[in-house]
């Protein structure tokens, strides 16, 4: 078993200390575990979150680098999750001491001025603008100057959108899922399969996840996105099982931003 997305109490939305998620993988047996807190500079080129509570980017890396030597046995990374957004970009390579994290998720949550996470972002938008705007956003990203290893939770957008037909499909936008995918395995970056969905199983929608392999697509990792220990390893067995029949063998995982493979 592997996780490599979930959030600390460092993270805005996380509540759980960094010591107890390790020793708690320790525990279940995972072969590696990535810590991947929060930085959200996406939000700073949203009107009214300028004091938004950003990582405490020392303080994390001090107490993640002391509890690295106390899990033996555990492959641990250093990781964050990095909210893209266009205008943010330059900061994050300006602030983000890159050498010394293991591992870079690189998160759409913010198109324009919204958080798609919040209903104000579909005001006044049909499912084809809003699901489309975010679609470009994701593309956009792949382009992000900085460095990242994994292309997070593609079909945020679905999670909390307010149409009946809420998932995202490769067959809603077929050109421009099939331009992410390539975008993705021309990089030699990561589809992330994201547990933290509650309309279905995962993010991306499997038939995104079958077109990235069609594609020739190989580089794939599992992430429950846990924001408290009993999410850890959320649905593990069923998306292992299920990508296991997609013709997957193996997850691709990071250490020091180097790629290497855990069996699935
Ligand atoms: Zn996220
Ligand atoms: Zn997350």
């Amino acid at each position: 078993m592997i996780d490599t997305h979930t959030h600390s109490r460092f993270s805005h939305d996380g509540c759980e200390s960094i010591k107890k998620m390790a020793k708690t993988a320790k525990r279940k047996g995972l072969k590696y575990l990535a810590v991947t807190d929060h930085c959200d500079y996406d939000y700073l080129a949203i009107d009214g979150y300028e004091y938004f509570h950003q990582l405490d980017l020392e303080g994390y890396l001090k107490e993640i680098e002391k509890i690295k030597e106390q899990v033996e046995g555990l492959d641990f990374a250093v990781g964050l999750e990095l909210g893209y957004h266009r205008e943010a970009s330059k900061r994050y390579l300006d602030d983000i001491p890159f050498d010394r994290f293991d591992y870079i998720i690189n998160s759409v949550h913010s198109i324009g001025n919204h958080d798609v996470y919040f209903p104000s972002y579909f005001e006044n938008k049909d499912r084809e603008k809003s699901y489309k705007d975010y679609l470009l956003g994701v593309l956009d990203s792949l382009d992000a100057p900085y460095p990242y290893n994994t292309v997070g939770h593609i079909g945020y957008v679905a999670k909390n959108s307010l149409y009946d037909d809420k998932d995202l499909l490769h067959s809603d936008f077929p050109d421009l899922i099939d331009e992410i995918l390539k975008g993705i395995i021309n990089k030699d970056k990561t589809l992330e399969i994201n547990a933290n969905y509650k309309n279905g199983i995962c993010m991306p929608d499997i038939s995104i996840i079958k077109r990235y392999k069609e594609l020739g697509g190989d580089n794939i990792t599992y992430g429950s996105d846990a924001h408290k220990l009993s999410r850890l390893c959320h649905r593990y067995a069923q998306i292992a099982a299920l990508i296991r029949e997609l013709g997957f063998k193996h997850w691709t995982v990071y250490k020091n931003m180097q790629p290497y493979k855990i069996e699935i």
